[in-house]
């Protein structure tokens, strides 16, 4: 099947000027050309014997990549139900999410989950629609370490986490790795620390040794995986980036030595902003202890703790390291699937990230962070076309990018989603 999609401005998702009057050219799942309209183009390419869509007026965007999610179909909040609530239930539930995630414009995740492995196939041969899903299985947690709270029998948590498993030591951890890739996992997530709730000083609080980071690390190298850490002290984070981990999630807790380092290695930073300051909001969780809360405004520990988590980005940000769309979705009921992933868009201007650097995180970075960027994250040709055709401009304001502007939703060429208004064109 060939379609053009015609007269769109192409915002393309490498920071480039947007192109006003674009043409772009599909060619089963694959782009051909994405660039202005000119004639030599289409005497070569013939497009008038292709589906045409009407972009005129219009936004092109690439599909939107959501880092690091939890398809765990989960439907309670509290930790003990993820683990005893039926395993039939959470995979049926999980179908639905990947539904909303898609009718989003979420077109690629990258997932923790057991449900993820199998998800992804069933995606992959069109038997349900949901983003392309790189999935990393469960991630690895130590004994007592992030999900370890519940009180309920190690082996029950390894047998029924919908979204970890327990590990520890190098041994454990390179065959925990070997099985999740038996498994068909594409990438690897760990715990290096708590999320706070120990309550101890955030700034040391660590999970894994140096040597259990490194070794995951080099699991991952094997096969060319990427590699993911939640991180929210300082210390780990540092000790996490020398053991060579690439992406950083949440990042918590950052110094001019963290970010000096993150820049040296090229580092990923997903800070999941949106989740994080919710969670703030609807108190979740005590705040965690922290050294230096009053170093910033605010009446309350509430208000000093959201300002100090938009002043680490504001940071990050300055710095020019690679900044990601994570949003950390994990249940319908607290972070709704895909609306969520938008969120977090907004969430990223709204602490002053411009709105084109938006788009590009959310896109070309989201790929490279994943290890896709051969196959997605812009419009060019060569890629798989996974793109959305937007009816207001984001680079007006990025709220425009929403599921009720998005007159298209198509992914690897196929629509999954196209409005009357840009179809059959004239
Ligand atoms: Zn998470």
């Amino acid at each position: 099947m060939k379609k053009v999609i015609i007269g769109g401005r192409l915002i393309d998702g490498t920071g480039r000027n947007p192109v006003d009057n674009s043409l772009i050219i599909v060619e089963n799942e694959y782009i051909t050309y994405a660039g202005e309209i000119n004639e030599s183009v289409i005497a070569e390419k013939c497009p008038d014997q292709y589906e045409k869509i009407d972009a005129r007026g219009l936004t092109v965007i690439p599909g939107i990549i959501d880092c690091h999610i939890h398809l765990c179909g989960i439907l309670g909040k509290d930790v003990r139900d993820w683990v005893l609530e039926s395993k039939t239930q959470q995979a049926i539930v999980s179908v639905t999410e990947a539904e909303r995630l898609i009718n989003c414009g979420i077109t690629t995740v990258c997932d923790v989950s057991q449900n993820g492995l199998y998800l992804k196939k069933l995606v992959q041969t069109s038997k349900i629609v949901g983003p392309r899903i790189i999935a990393c299985g469960r991630g690895l947690c130590r004994l007592g370490g992030y999900i370890d709270f519940s009180g309920l029998p190690v082996e029950a948590i390894n047998e029924l986490h919908p979204w970890a498993v327990i590990c520890d030591g190098v041994a454990e951890i390179r065959k925990c790795i070997r099985k999740l890739v038996r498994e068909g996992a594409d990438g690897v997530k760990i715990w290096a620390t708590s999320s706070g709730v120990a309550k101890r000083p955030t700034d040391t609080d660590q999970h894994y040794s140096y040597e259990e980071m490194q070794i995951a690390v080099e699991e991952a190298e094997f096969i060319k995986m990427p590699i993911f850490a939640h991180c929210k002290s300082i210390q780990v984070t540092k000790t996490a980036l020398s053991a060579g981990i690439k992406n950083i999630i949440h990042g918590g807790e950052l110094d001019e030595e963290c970010l000096e380092l993150m820049k040296q290695k090229n580092t990923i930073f997903m800070p999941t902003l949106k989740t994080t300051l919710d969670w703030l909001e609807y108190n979740y969780d005590e705040i965690p202890l922290r050294k230096n809360l009053n170093a910033y405004p605010g009446a309350t520990i509430e208000e000093k703790e959201y300002n100090r988590i938009k002043n680490n980005f504001k940071k990050v940000y300055e710095r020019e390291i690679k900044i990601a769309v994570a949003s950390d979705t994990f249940c319908q009921a607290v972070t709704p699937y895909g609306v969520t992933t938008l969120q977090e868009l907004y969430a990223m201007a709204d602490a002053g990230m411009s709105l084109m650097d938006v788009i590009v995180s959310a896109t070309k970075i989201g790929a490279e962070a994943i290890g896709m960027s051969q196959f997605i994250g812009t419009i060019e040709q060569g890629k798989l076309a996974d793109l959305l055709i937007i009816e207001k401009n984001p680079l007006e304001d990025i709220r425009h990018i929403s599921p009720e502007n998005m007159s298209l939703i198509m992914q690897n060429g196929q629509h999954i989603k196209s409005d009357e208004r840009c179809i059959d064109y004239e």
